[in-house]
């Protein structure tokens, strides 16, 4: 069993035509569990759908930092309300983007904190995105962040900024940027983070790895982030696989498959 710990199922019309069989070939390419994450208030909803619908999904909710703006009260008591669904297993995606600043820098950071404090409230791990803005980051999440702490998915930045997440008690999600070719720092991070803080994930539609590289991307092909991730650290994929499952059942408190039942949420 392989665990996409992040991918956007819901993300405008990228799946509306062909969900069902995007799923169908995640689950022939052994990829039983998969976090949908939701961006916004108003996919949050649809986002926990799906995972209602399909036994191999689960969900997060939260607001990602381009929607900072969005993030009043109101709409965290409503994201609060939808997390108590036992498939809402994280809140998220939230964090800092000073790279694309689509709101601004002290927006992107309340609604980080009150986010981060949210999802304490809830008791629930967090899945945090991290774009040029490490310092801050850091500086939040260990200020705000909960005793279930989270993931930097998308891992990106050097091995410094690693070993601070780490010393957070965060993990590290590896999207398929790790293939990209010009990668080799973050390989160097793969390599020597602990196996127990690893995970893998497609951020699908986005980042499809090489040689998908540009098309639009869909849960299976977590399965090349995995196989390279084994590479790196001289074990096999299927080790891998078992190694990366058990970190998300960690992290997120269950996994859930067709053969395993969502009892315990
Ligand atoms: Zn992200
Ligand atoms: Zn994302």
């Amino acid at each position: 069993m392989i665990c996409d710990s992040h991918a956007h199922l819901n993300h405008g019309n990228a799946f509306g035509n062909d969900r069902e069989e995007v799923l169908e070939r995640a689950r022939e390419a052994g990829v039983g569990c998969i976090l949908n994450v939701a961006t916004r208030p108003d996919d949050a909803a649809a986002t926990v759908e799906v995972a209602r619908r399909h036994p191999q999904v689960l969900a997060a909710v939260g607001i990602h930092p381009h929607e900072a703006v969005l993030a009043t009260p109101a709409a965290l008591d409503d994201l609060e309300r939808l997390s108590a669904d036992p498939m809402v297993v994280a809140w998220g995606e939230i964090g800092l983007d000073y790279h694309y600043m689509n709101a601004p820098r002290d927006v992107q950071c309340a609604a980080f904190a009150s986010q981060l404090e949210r999802a304490a409230a809830c008791n629930l791990p967090v899945s945090v995105h991290n774009r040029d803005s490490d310092r801050d980051l850091l500086d939040l999440i260990t200020r705000h962040a909960g005793p279930r702490r989270g993931v930097v998915h998308c891992f990106t930045s050097d091995w410094t900024m690693a070993t601070a997440c780490l010393d957070a008690g965060f993990f590290l999600s590896f999207s398929g940027i790790l293939t990209f070719p010009s990668a080799e720092s973050l390989r160097d991070v793969a390599r020597r983070a602990p196996a127990q803080r690893l995970l893998v994930e497609t951020d699908s539609p986005y980042l499809a790895p090489v040689p998908h590289r540009g098309a639009r991307n869909e849960p299976a092909r977590v399965v090349d982030v995995l196989d390279l991730l084994a590479e790196l650290r001289g074990v096999s994929a299927a080790e891998m696989a078992v190694i990366t499952s058990e970190n998300f059942r960690t992290l997120f408190g269950q996994l859930t498959d067709s053969s395993n039942s969502r009892a315990g949420a």
